[in-house]
């Protein structure tokens, strides 16, 4: 939102007018009449049997196979040079006779991975930092209402309705990087959610955050866990306690949740986490019930848990609700460990129980005047022509941003500095490098930010 020219210089007032006015249009298109219907099927659907389950995604995918087979140009080739035809579909088995898919294929595929003869309106987001590679993700009206629906039934799980007071610190850029003093905050009265900067979070300004938090009295957040340890860790330090009244739960996502994040804030604030997982691809939703179980939601896609040689699972899913840009057997480059099968978690739900989500801990740049900027993944995503970067920060005063270019393509450093600049403010210095590749951890996970300095 910081971006628009017209909202970075309107006054406070009008900015929190121009978020709400931005959400009773969204609102209109996507909170009405289908928003509801998705979130009732999905309500009732949570409660199917084992059986029950399988028939439905046994449908879904064949739909979605036989529509990808048909109409979208990357499936038709992949498929056809595989020997393989949407007849072959049987069981949900069978989904293995259809070779993966890349992250690196599908940003080659471009616009091949679009069906063709499509109408309505399209949204463009580009894929999370998750792995660094910057990719835009176009889905239709129908894929955002059950996105929608699904983080609500997320939410109910964590003791919200829709309407209630909400906060959401996550990765918006709200008020401009140069602010020095609160509000770091806006309310968008369409959503009733007071909607926090995570960027100008810093251990001198805890207390103004938590404060107005207290005022606001929200019944549960929407946030990225380190902003919100960041909060609870200045609370427990401090001695201070949470004041307000109504809070029942935080949905994190986005980031690992560590045993040791959760403590943190369910101390802190009296509360407790849940957690979410998912991509901006929109193929596998993973979250806590009532009973802090991870389920991987069995309703909203194909979730297949392909076993490594260290334990883990690697996670591959298949769309059910993006017909214009489906994802089948799509490698999301993430881990998880597998519950014994048997168990069955006491929610009832039938939906399989993951132990944990082995993920990335988002390191974060630290600036001169004390503030930690998390989520800088995020103004990766936001640079064109990059296929990946990496954010380092050797001393107090140096950035560096390392940049691949996209294959033939080249990034404007004036144009990254000053992207980077815009939430990092003016306090240090900061140099863009075009490299070849970027190194990865031992665990081949690409970092977002590396910190050289505690
Ligand atoms: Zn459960």
């Amino acid at each position: 939102m910081y971006s628009n020219p017209i909202y970075k210089n309107s006054p406070d007032w009008l900015q929190s007018t121009l978020l709400s006015l931005r959400s009773y249009a969204r609102g209109a298109l996507r909170e009405g009449a289908a928003f509801r219907r998705e979130l009732n099927d999905v309500q009732k659907t949570q409660w199917l049997s084992a059986n029950e389950l399988q028939a439905l995604q046994l449908a879904r995918v064949q739909k979605v196979v036989s529509h990808a087979a048909a109409h979208v140009p990357y499936y038709r080739d992949a498929f056809k040079a595989a020997g393989f035809t949407p007849a072959d579909l049987v069981t949900l088995d069978d989904i293995k006779k259809i070779p993966l898919l890349t992250k690196r294929q599908a940003f080659d595929a471009g616009d091949r991975m679009l069906a063709e003869g499509m109408v309505g309106p399209r949204f463009t987001n580009s894929t999370s930092g998750t792995t660094g590679m910057s990719m835009k993700v176009v889905r239709d009206l129908h894929s955002i209402n059950r996105e929608n629906a699904f983080n609500w039934r997320q939410s109910i799980w964590a003791g919200a309705q829709p309407g209630v007071k909400r906060l959401w610190l996550r990765g918006d850029a709200i008020v401009p990087a140069s602010d020095r003093a609160a509000p770091f905050w806006r309310f968008n009265k369409a959503d009733n959610t007071l909607m926090m900067s995570a960027y100008h979070l810093s251990e001198r300004n805890a207390d103004a955050y938590i404060k107005a938090l207290e005022e606001f009295d929200p019944v549960f957040g929407m946030a990225y866990p380190s902003p919100m340890v960041l909060l609870a860790r200045h609370m427990l330090n401090t001695g201070r306690t949470y004041r307000g009244k109504s809070l029942k739960g935080f949905v994190t996502s986005s980031e690992t949740v560590t045993d040791e994040h959760r403590r943190v804030i369910e101390a802190a604030f009296g509360c407790k986490v849940f957690d979410q997982y998912c991509s901006a691809e929109r193929v596998t939703f993973i979250g806590t019930c009532e009973h802090g179980n991870y389920h991987v939601n069995s309703d909203y896609g194909l979730t297949e848990l392909i076993p490594q040689p260290d334990g883990t699972c690697e996670v591959v899913g298949t769309s059910f609700d993006n017909m214009l840009m489906p994802w089948i057997r799509y490698r999301l480059g993430d881990a998880v460990v597998a519950a014994d099968p048997k168990y069955q978690c006491p929610c009832g739900r039938a939906f399989p129980v993951v132990e944990r989500i082995v993920g990335r801990v988002e390191d974060y740049v630290l600036t001169p005047d004390g503030r930690h900027v998390f989520m800088m993944s995020n103004m990766l995503d936001a640079i064109p022509n990059l296929l990946e970067g990496q954010v380092r920060q050797d001393t107090p005063e140096d950035v560096t941003i390392l940049v691949v270019p996209a294959p033939g393509k080249t990034v404007d450093v004036a144009d990254a500095v000053k992207r980077a600049r815009e939430q990092l403010g003016d306090g240090l210095r900061i140099k863009v490098e075009t490299v070849a590749s970027i190194p990865r951890t031992s665990n081949g996970k690409l970092r977002v930010v590396v910190r050289g300095f505690k």
